[in-house]
C-alpha cells in the first residue's frame, strides 16, 4: 500500500540520434529524473548544468510551485540522481545495489516531501511555494518505491540489442519488452518480418 504523495505524471519526450521525437514512459518519476543525466544512451551529456536547469525541470514536472534552485540544491540533486541511475542500471542487470546509494536515497527520503492535497478547500495548508529539498525528497520517496522488492523483476533493459534504456515495467502482465513500441518495438517487428520473408524466399 503506497502511502499518498503528491501525484506526478510519468514520461517525457526524447529526440535521439535519428532526429525522431518519441515518448518515453520510464514507468517511474524517479527514473524520469535519472534521465536528466547520461544513462541508457538517451542523452549523451548532462541536462542539469546550472541551478536554473534544475529549477526549470522541477517547474515542468511538479504540479505545484517549487522555488528556485541554488548551487547547493543542484549538487544535492545530481548526487541523488546519480545514485538512482546506478541503482537502476544495477537492478536491470540483476546486480546488488550499492549500500552507499541506498543510504543516499534513504537520506533524502527522510526529509519532508511535497505534501499531497485535495482540491476544493478554502485555505492554503502549509507553504504556497514548495522548496527544492522537498521536491528532492518526493523524488527520493518515489525511488524507495521504485527499488522496493515488489519491483525487483520489473526494472529491465530494453530488449533491443542496440538499446540500453532502462525502464520500470508497470504492465499488468509484466510483459513490456521495449523502451518504446514506437522506437525499438517497431524496429524489432520490421526485422522479424524481414527475417520471416527471407526464410520463405529461401524455402
Ligand atoms: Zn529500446
Amino acid at each position: 500500500m503506497p502511502v499518498s504523495t503528491v501525484s506526478i505524471a510519468v514520461g517525457q519526450w526524447f529526440t535521439t540520434g535519428d532526429a525522431v521525437r518519441w515518448w518515453f514512459d520510464s514507468g517511474s518519476f524517479a527514473l524520469d529524473f535519472a534521465y536528466t543525466g547520461p544513462i541508457g544512451g538517451l542523452r549523451a551529456d548532462e541536462l542539469l548544468h546550472a541551478p536554473d536547469d534544475l529549477t526549470q525541470w522541477l517547474h515542468e514536472r511538479f504540479p505545484v510551485a517549487v522555488g528556485a534552485a541554488r548551487s547547493r540544491d543542484l549538487f544535492d540533486a545530481i548526487a541523488l540522481r546519480d545514485a538512482i541511475s546506478r541503482m537502476a542500471l544495477a537492478a536491470s542487470r540483476d546486480e546488488a545495489l550499492r549500500a552507499a546509494d541506498i543510504d543516499l536515497v534513504n537520506l533524502y527520503a527522510a526529509t519532508p516531501d511535497i505534501p499531497p492535497s485535495l482540491a476544493g478547500g478554502m485555505m492554503q495548508a502549509g507553504r504556497s511555494v514548495q522548496t527544492v529539498p522537498q521536491a528532492l525528497s518526493t523524488i527520493a520517496r518515489d525511488a524507495v518505491d521504485l527499488f522496493s522488492p515488489a519491483n525487483a523483476e520489473r526494472i529491465r533493459c530494453c530488449s533491443s540489442d542496440d538499446c540500453d534504456v532502462v525502464y520500470l515495467d508497470t504492465s499488468r502482465a509484466a510483459s513490456r519488452r521495449w523502451c518504446s513500441m514506437q522506437r525499438c518495438g517497431n524496429r524489432a517487428k520490421v526485422r522479424a518480418h524481414r527475417a520471416r520473408k527471407a526464410v520463405r524466399v529461401a524455402a
